[in-house]
């Protein structure tokens, strides 16, 4: 196998030729400069693969206080099974206009593991480093004004803001967006390199030794928090409101819950399986509604279910009112058609907002007549902004709300993630990636 990297005005040229059967595969097109000089020297092997220009700057080495090597979790080859290593890779000196960040923390959030299996479009079918929700400094620029600053890495890090979608407020849908874990390297690294404007900077709490809530927590700002905030208010949800939230002890979910309850000041009814009635204990709801563990039951059990939250919608709403249904239902995670007409739950005017998706892609059912007669709202809900994420964070540094977190070291990310791909886990997953779990800093 050989390596050929060349340089062009606005990118790097990576192809990689298997001098056994003259196949050159090119993998330029879809990948960011940083993971594809990742994959150009993992390929090869050594370091040699780098561009005439990144070699110069080796023997300069204008960055000696950066590591030559770093651990990462890397997908050597994309599967359908999850296919997680930790790797020794090379850390990637920043060009000008971009920064190396040192990751400190980092989430793990539901859709990495889907991230990890494939083929995806646009993404890369080999060498993919997965994770959007990585908090850290900036350690390396040519610029020394960046140096120092904190920064978060998101998934959606930039787009066209010119084209149709950038335009209409759905920015997630732009052609031309650039992404942590898909068009540029993700998290589960130790040193991020990419251009300055894909991060997001951040306020000096986050990460500020003497703050009161420790930095782990702002991970779950980034991703699953942003899009929890923001169905919360696509549901429209105001004090008082009884809010259904389907899938409660997961990372959007636990969020969605708390948010709805703590920060919006409404009335909660968790729905989960019965082994994560736990998250009940963290304010996550006011009532768990448990399913069964196994899927769905028989349509009887789902009539006594469908029973059991109007009873608890009833047992929320003020004394006296007559209404059994709640105000909005927020499905966040994997809904099955035995829940029946999702309208049932929901009263007249009432919102059904979906936010996250299941691995097996899932699917709801509405009964036509309801939406029309009860002129009931739907709305689909993708991620959150810098506004969302940044208003999370003054929630969890405020004390609003307190993520629900278990933290784990870079090495025990692949296991992690089948867990997660095995729904075996509570709220969120969060990484140490600079140190130990506790929070205690390398030198
Ligand atoms: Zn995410
Ligand atoms: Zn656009």
């Amino acid at each position: 196998m050989g390596i050929i990297v060349s340089e062009m005005p606005t990118s790097t040229v990576v192809q990689v030729a298997d001098l056994s059967t003259g196949l050159v595969t090119d993998f330029s097109a879809t990948l960011g400069h940083a993971l594809v000089e990742q994959q150009a020297q993992l390929l090869d092997g050594t370091l040699e693969a780098r561009s005439s220009q990144n070699a110069q700057e080796d023997s300069l080495d204008l960055f000696p206080s950066l590591p030559k090597d770093q651990l990462a979790v890397v997908t050597p080859i994309i599967g359908p099974k999850l296919n997680l290593k930790l790797l020794t890779i090379p850390v990637i000196r920043p060009r000008p206009g971009e920064v190396t960040v040192k990751i400190e923390w980092t989430g793990i959030c539901g859709s990495d593991v889907m991230f990890s299996l494939g083929p995806q479009p646009g993404f890369p079918s080999e060498f993919h480093i997965g994770g959007h929700e990585g908090i850290g400094r900036v350690v390396a620029s040519h610029d020394p004004s960046f140096v120092g600053l904190p920064v978060a890495a998101r998934y959606l890090c930039n787009t066209c803001r010119a084209c149709h979608h950038c335009r209409e407020g759905v920015p997630e849908s732009c052609s031309k967006q650039e992404n942590f874990a898909r068009t540029l390297a993700g998290t589960f690294q130790e040193y991020v390199t990419a251009p300055w404007d894909s991060f997001m900077p951040v306020p000096d709490w986050v990460l500020g030794e003497s703050d009161i809530v420790s930095p782990h927590l702002y991970t779950a700002a980034l991703c699953s928090g942003a899009a929890a905030l923001k169905a919360v208010k696509n549901a429209a949800v105001r004090p008082g409101d009884v809010v259904v939230v389907l899938g409660v002890a997961g990372g959007i979910g636990h969020l969605t819950g708390l948010l709805a309850k703590s920060a919006m000041h409404a009335k909660v009814i968790g729905v989960d399986m019965a082994s994560k009635r736990d998250i009940l204990d963290h304010g996550a709801c006011d009532i768990f509604v448990p399913i069964a563990d196994s899927g769905p039951g028989s349509p009887k059990d789902w009539d006594a279910f469908q029973r059991e939250i109007a009873d608890a919608v009833q047992w929320l709403r003020p004394r006296g009112s007559a209404v059994r249904k709640a105000d909005s239902v927020i499905v966040t995670a994997s809904t099955e058609t035995a829940f029946g007409n999702l309208c049932d739950y929901v009263c007249d005017g009432g919102s059904i907002v979906c936010v996250g998706v299941p691995k097996t892609g899932g699917e709801i059912r509405l009964f036509i007549p309801d939406v029309v007669v009860k002129q009931i709202k739907i709305r689909g809900s993708l991620m959150g902004d810098w506004e969302e994420t940044y208003e999370v964070m003054d929630h969890i540094r405020a004390g609003t709300i307190k993520p629900v977190t278990q933290v784990v070291t870079l090495d025990e990310v692949p296991d992690a993630m089948a867990k997660m791909y095995e729904d075996d886990h509570t709220g969120k997953l969060v990484v140490r990636v600079g140190g130990d779990v506790h929070g205690k800093r390398q030198p």
